[in-house]
């Protein structure tokens, strides 16, 4: 076939293939255009998932009569005009791309008024076919409908999904959106109800409220920063209502909304060892800085960017969700309802003990995975009495152990301690079914996972003298002999240079088999046996496909020694023991939650307790 030009239809679909990808993009380009046309209030109305039906109506500058085909011509924008412009893009749009996009796809009609006309004007268009502006009735500002999406493009019509889920997508988008522009009222209304309407004037923390759910007030850290030209704000989910999609963490650069791998890799790095490796923390996070340092100008849907040094935003980043974090109580509160909801869905456990299942509320309908109703059944999972039994003398070595460290508590520790409200006494502190350890602390009654907290302690333990040398080792007596395959010798490989800082010292003495010379005096004190564990370390680093970070891989293998020496569910504790584990609760760091990222601790606060024997 010979070379030929594409026709101009041909050439705008080809372009709306990037930047329409569905109905929500539609809502976005629009929703992105009435705020560049400074609008206070925004309607949006959608049916049949955007698909049959999209209008957006704004209050904002309108288009001028005469410009209203030009708004629809591909590369038409008001908003630039030279490439120096293109360096330091103040609006959300900037291409002159959408409306012709949507056009060659669609039926839309675009009826709009300047504050200096009398009369509005109206045009229509359809795939190519463009008719000319005619005088109309209407307000200023300007309404975009859009109807018939992907009509003249079947098979990007038969790519969308169900109307349901088009329509969920568009609510996310929208909210999205509205979120970073609390000044502007917005109203959204689904198959011809209305589903959500934000008022103008909001302040950011309200509306991102509203948006997120004002329940979740107290879930949320404010975050608020400025460093090194980087202006930061934003709100931070508690680690105990992460979800299991990255649809609640979301970033604006500038008032934009984007998608950036470098900034997710920063959130996801300050929540690890906060949440399960496979949940996303609810996060809305706001950048601001000079424009000039970023380029928008990479992606045709303009979702993502690229910044001038990524190493600062990352650092930053990094750094003060850390921070926001680490100062503040994480304990979950104790869910009453969510923790009963939760059984019918689970493998049914055994019966609640009498009195944990009296006084709760049995209301309440489908809510699955509430971190602490899973904590709590996994209490009652962990009530196995194949569990093997307390040595004590190996606790003994344990805690002999802890002393010296616990004494050595610095300044900064001891201001720590305030920070977390304080257990009371130890004599207050009870025991119970050998696995969980109830107190109180000011705000209530506090229930603690033996394990998952001991697991804790021993990881920041481990880690803290990993960060000031190799741990100790002691030498074996007799090697212990491990039989590996192939790739297990290969994943050894990749733990070479870690393996000694860790006090391990293995050796490959035939074509399948390891002899460990030297463990880690710790593990060895908390009975593991060094076989059984180096076996289950190449396993584990065996059945990885892509090859980790050094930092994961480290973070993982100190996980399993935390855990492996980790008192069990099941192990009877000393008052001493018990003690021990309580002050370290308070002087470690995110002892809210175990490496894995399950909560060790839930709070039944008082107010809740008085509720529940109905005193108020
Ligand atoms: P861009 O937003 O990149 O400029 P669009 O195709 O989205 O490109 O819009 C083209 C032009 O139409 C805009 O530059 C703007 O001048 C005008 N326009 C579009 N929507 C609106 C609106 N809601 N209010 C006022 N002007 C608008
Ligand atoms: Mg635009």
């Amino acid at each position: 076939m010979p070379i030929r030009a594409l026709p101009p239809l041909l050439v705008n679909q080809i372009a709306a293939g990037e930047v329409i990808e569905r109905p929500a993009s539609v809502v976005k380009e629009l929703m992105e255009n009435a705020i560049d046309a400074g609008a206070g209030n925004i309607s949006i109305t959608i049916e049949q998932g955007g698909k049959e039906l999209i209008r957006i109506v704004d209050d904002g500058s309108g288009i001028p009569f005469d410009e209203l085909t030009l708004a629809l011509q591909p590369h038409a924008t008001s908003k630039i005009t030279t490439s120096q412009e293109l360096d330091a893009i103040a609006t959300l749009g900037f291409r002159g791309e959408a409306l012709a996009s949507i056009a060659s796809v669609s039926r839309i009609s675009i009826l709009s008024r300047t504050v200096a006309q009398t009369e509005a004007g109206l045009v229509e268009g359809e795939g190519d076919q463009l008719s000319q502006p005619i005088p109309a009735g209407g307000p200023v500002g300007t309404a975009v409908t859009v109807r018939n999406l992907f009509f003249n493009t079947p098979a990007r019509r038969k790519f969308l999904k169900t109307d349901q889920t088009e329509t969920g997508r568009i609510v996310d988008m929208a909210e999205s959106v509205a979120l970073a522009h609390p000044d502007i009222g917005f109203t959204l209304s689904v198959d011809g109800r209305n589903r959500w309407e934000l008022p103008p004037q909001q302040s950011p923390r309200n509306r991102a409220l509203q948006i997120l759910g004002t329940e979740l007030e107290s879930e949320l850290l404010e975050l608020q920063q400025e460093e090194r030209g980087i202006q930061l704000w934003g709100l931070l989910g508690k680690p105990n209502i992460a979800r299991s999609t990255t649809k609640h963490q979301r970033v604006y650069l500038n008032g934009r909304l984007i998608a950036d791998r470098t900034i997710a890799h920063a959130i996801k790095e300050a929540y690890r060892g906060l949440i399960e490796p496979t949940r996303f923390p609810t996060i809305v996070l706001f950048l601001s800085m000079d424009p000039a340092l970023v380029d928008v100008n990479v992606h045709p849907a303009k979702s993502e960017v690229r910044f001038r040094n990524q190493a600062i935003i990352h650092g930053t980043i990094l750094h003060a969700v850390r921070q926001t974090l680490r100062d503040a109580d994480l304990t979950p509160a104790f869910d009453l309802q969510q923790s009963v909801t939760v059984t019918p869905n689970l493998a049914i456990p055994p019966p609640l003990p009498r009195e944990f299942s009296s006084g709760m509320s049995t209301e309440g309908t489908s809510s699955t995975n509430a971190p602490a109703a899973r904590a709590f059944v996994d209490y009652f999972r962990q009530l196995n009495p194949q569990q093997k039994g307390f040595v004590f003398s190996e606790m003994k070595a344990a805690i002999s152990d802890v002393d010296p460290a616990l004494a050595e508590l610095s300044e900064e520790d001891s201001a720590r301690e305030q920070l977390l409200p304080s257990v009371r006494s130890v004599a207050e502190a009870l025991q119970v079914h050998s696995s969980f350890i109830v107190t109180q602390d000011e705000h209530g009654l506090v229930i603690i996972d033996q394990h998952a907290l001991h697991e804790r302690v021993m990881f920041e333990k481990l880690k803290q003298r990993l960060d000031s040398g190799t741990l100790e080792s002691q030498r074996l007596l007799m090697p212990a002999v491990v039989e590996v395959n192939q790739t297990q010798l290969e994943a050894l490989d990749k733990l070479r240079d870690l393996l000694p800082r860790l006090g391990i010292e293995l050796e490959q003495i035939g074509p399948t088999s390891v002899a460990v010379h030297a463990f880690t005096t710790l593990l060895f004190e908390r009975g593991v046996e060094p076989d059984v564990f180096i076996r289950e370390l190449l396993e584990k680093s065996a059945a990885q496909t892509a090859s980790p970070e050094p930092e994961m891989v480290l973070h993982e293998v100190l996980d399993m020694m935390a855990c492996k020496a980790a008192i069990k569910a099941g192990d009877r504790m000393s008052d001493e023991e018990l003690g021990e584990l309580l002050r370290y609760r308070e002087s470690i760091e995110r002892s809210s939650n175990c490496p894995h990222g399950r909560p060790t601790t839930l709070r039944l606060s008082i107010q809740d307790l008085e509720k529940q024997f109905g005193r108020r």
